[in-house]
């Protein structure tokens, strides 16, 4: 492959293959780049908002929810050390993400994508006589493309060699952890997530279509510095909050994913062609279930700034400026919640207080699972 005047798409998740089926729907001919062989698993778990659903109508690929096996979710429970509580209702649907992300994929291919997986892409630097920037595929022959979408996620190095585009993890961030568990490990009902909280860090469960219980957890660096090793401190995590034994020894016995430390800001999210989008712009919580949400709109509003430059209607200092302000306005907006339930999460005292306020609040309710024989007792 050789780009030329195409877009480059660094990355093959919900922010880089949604901007490249964009790109191409708003005409762009683009190049995908995915650095695993695919179909590929991520640490998630799998939960869609409702506008992350809205998107995917209004580009007209719905459709990758159902091949997704999604689920539709209309409750959600937090389970902790001093009681649980239930919400009557929830918003989107519940999706494997390794068919989900595989189908949007399959999308921007039958868009006229072209797609190359296991292929690691490196961003080398701006020339500015040609006004492009040189990168390579896994190391080959040095290429041009004058506008590249970074969308590499938590983990990503693609621009390692760029000045100025460094990625800052915070401090005391958790790692992420997930693993598929038998659906009788627990008894958690079709379309109800179910978040476990215990001593700062927490475990979602949401059951599969096929039956099987997706896990994702959020761990933090104190607690995998005393206890290494990840299905210990998840069961920690489910014990302490009131879950039963058999999920417990599930988890246990379960091959669970990492992720890096989760928690990442980029110095810069734009340059002259060269734009930076999804987790890999800046990431914070998972705790709200809005990160795919965040990558989608994203990926929409980047590959319109991103189109706009490659078809001269915009300058590319201009797209970048736009682009720049396009991501701060959104951190402000979209993740001022989550920053809050990120300072909550992380102040035991401050969830205790949540949680006794929340269980005097008619609207919400005590889940019955929370009175059986397997949970009694756990809590007062
Ligand atoms: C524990 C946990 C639970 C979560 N639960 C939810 C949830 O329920 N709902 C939700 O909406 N979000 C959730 N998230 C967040 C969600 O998973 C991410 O926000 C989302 O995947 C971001 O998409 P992305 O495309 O930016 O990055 P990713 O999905 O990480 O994709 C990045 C891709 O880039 C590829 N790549 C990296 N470097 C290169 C390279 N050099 N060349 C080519 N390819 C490269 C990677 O292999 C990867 O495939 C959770 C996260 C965690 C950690």
């Amino acid at each position: 492959m050789t780009a030329g005047d195409a877009v480059v798409v660094i990355g093959a998740g919900p922010a880089g293959a949604g901007t490249a089926l964009r790109l191409a729907q708003l005409g762009c001919r683009v190049f995908l780049f995915e650095k695993r062989a695919t179909p590929r698993g991520k640490v998630c778990g799998g939960c869609l908002h409702r506008r992350g659903l809205t998107l995917l109508e209004a580009w007209g690929v719905a459709g990758v929810c159902r091949r997704a096996g999604a689920v539709v979710l209309n409750g959600a429970e937090l389970a902790t050390p001093w009681g649980a509580v239930a919400w009557p209702r929830a918003h989107g649907v519940a999706v494997d993400r390794v068919r989900f992300d595989a189908a949007l994929i399959d999308e921007a291919k039958r868009h006229g994508v072209l797609f190359r997986d296991r292929a690691s892409v490196r961003v080398r630097a701006f020339d500015p006589g040609e006004q492009s920037w040189a990168y390579t595929v896994d190391g080959s022959e040095t290429q041009t493309a004058r506008v590249i979408v970074v969308a590499d996620g938590v983990a990503g190095s693609s621009l390692a060699e760029v000045q100025g585009f460094t990625m800052r993890r915070r401090p005391r961030s958790r790692v992420g952890a997930a693993a598929r568990l038998p659906g009788n490990a627990m008894d958690v009902p079709h379309g109800v997530v179910r978040m476990h909280y215990a001593a700062v860090d927490y475990v979602g469960v949401v059951r599969r279509a096929d039956g099987d219980l997706d896990v994702a957890a959020a761990i933090s660096p104190e607690r995998l510095r005393s206890e290494r090793r990840v299905a210990r401190l998840v069961a920690d995590v489910l014990a302490e909050s009131g879950a039963g034994g058999r999920v417990q020894a599930a988890a246990l016995e379960a091959d669970w994913s990492l992720t890096p430390p989760f928690t990442v800001s980029r110095e810069r999210v734009a340059a002259p062609g060269l734009f930076v989008v999804g987790d890999g712009a800046g990431y914070i919580e998972p705790f709200t279930g809005e990160g795919m949400t965040w990558a989608l709109h994203a990926a929409g509003r980047a590959a319109r700034i991103a189109a706009g430059s490659i078809k001269g209607e915009l300058s590319a200092g201009a797209a970048a400026l736009r682009w720049s302000r396009a991501v701060r306005s959104q951190r402000w907006k979209a993740q001022t919640r989550c920053r809050a339930m990120q300072a909550m999460l992380q102040r035991p005292t401050v969830m205790l207080a949540a949680v006794r306020a929340a269980r005097c609040w008619p609207w919400l309710r005590l889940p019955a699972w929370s009175k059986s024989p397997d949970t009694a007792g756990a809590w007062a």
